[in-house]
């Protein structure tokens, strides 16, 4: 039987069908992982769940696979798998519109101004003291979306059918895509009013909604971020919102999560949710047998289903 390492925690649908065809080893619930690693680390075959850093792969010396739970791999060195030939598989598509909903749960969350006024009727304000103010709507802005992958096009789609007019930055000029493609990122914040964040972390996206972006998106401005919170200069953007440099922000992701500065906890021209992109039941159930999927695949073929390296 196959040796699995869990390096961190996977949901327990994951573990069980893991279970079902490999021999488990979890080091995360190692009381000394120094120890365990010496232990164990030279029967693993396979790595999945959490922070699989060059150190990690170093102490693994028959590691053949990562499986990556989550499509975002900035939590994997993938550099140091390649140089010692270790495949490594993530988890694309299947979470594609569980992030676009939420992308869009926050943006008219944001404009809509939702959660206040729930807050609102909830304290009886209503009644005592009338209205709340007019709000804004998604219908008719302008939306640039950094990164039009998988999720990217996914939110497209979605906010086109909102009647917003979409444009997008990215590395590429994808020509067979309907958007607008901007080719400077500063120049697509110009000329938006919402700012959405979907490209892949890791460095070369390391704080590339500068202040300057930011500045460029302006007063009008609303800043969406679903995508990694170390994409942004976090102290720049608690600044322009604080200072009415920007409209407001929906933030799913933050630096250095899941601290969260107080000073942008305290904003009220902020929503803000705890890493939830891919977060509903019918997702991970995906993801957890996506994860098991490329394992298996692997072992068994030689193949990965969803191959990074
Ligand atoms: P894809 O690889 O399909 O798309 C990424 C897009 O980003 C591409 O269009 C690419 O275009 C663009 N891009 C990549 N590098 C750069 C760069 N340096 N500058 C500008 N654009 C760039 O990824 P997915 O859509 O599947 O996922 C995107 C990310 O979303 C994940 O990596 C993850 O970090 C995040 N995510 C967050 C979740 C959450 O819970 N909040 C859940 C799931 C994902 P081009 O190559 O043309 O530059």
């Amino acid at each position: 039987m196959k040796k699995i390492l869990l390096a961190g925690q996977v949901p327990q649908d994951c573990i069980e069908m893991l279970e079902n065809k490999f021999e488990l080893f979890k080091l995360y619930e190692a009381a000394n992982r120094d120890a365990f690693l010496l232990e164990h680390g030279d029967k693993i075959d396979g790595v999945t769940g959490g922070r699989i850093d060059a150190e990690l792969i170093s102490q693994l010396p028959n590691l053949k696979v990562i499986a990556n739970y989550g499509v975002g791999y900035d939590n994997v060195d993938v550099g140091a798998a390649s140089t010692r030939g270790i495949r490594v598989s993530n988890t694309p598509n299947r979470l594609n519109a569980a992030v676009a909903e939420l992308t869009v749960g926050l943006m008219v969350s944001l404009a809509r101004e939702i959660p206040s006024n729930h807050a609102y009727v909830k304290s009886g304000r209503w009644a005592s003291e009338g209205q709340t103010p007019l709000t804004a709507q998604l219908a008719g802005a302008r939306v640039g979306i950094l990164g039009l992958g998988r999720i990217g096009k996914a939110i497209a789609v979605r906010l086109t059918a909102f009647d917003m007019e979409v444009s997008y930055h990215g590395r590429t000029h994808q020509k067979d895509q309907p958007y607008h493609y901007f080719d400077d990122l500063t120049d697509m914040a110009k000329n938006v009013d919402w700012l959405v964040v979907i490209a892949p972390g890791g460095e070369g996206t390391h704080k590339i909604i500068t202040r300057e972006v930011l500045q460029a998106l302006g007063a009008n401005g609303s800043f969406v971020n679903i995508a990694r919170g170390n994409m942004v200069d976090q102290d720049a953007l608690i600044d322009l919102l604080s200072n009415g440099g920007l409209r407001g922000a929906a933030l799913d992701v933050f630096d250095g999560e899941p601290e969260v500065p107080e000073a942008l906890r305290m904003l009220d021209n902020v929503i803000l949710s705890p890493h939830k992109g891919s977060a509903t039941r019918q997702t991970r159930a995906q993801m957890s047998s996506q994860v098991v999927e490329n394992l298996v695949a692997y072992f068994e073929k030689g193949e990965l289903l969803d191959p990074v390296i």
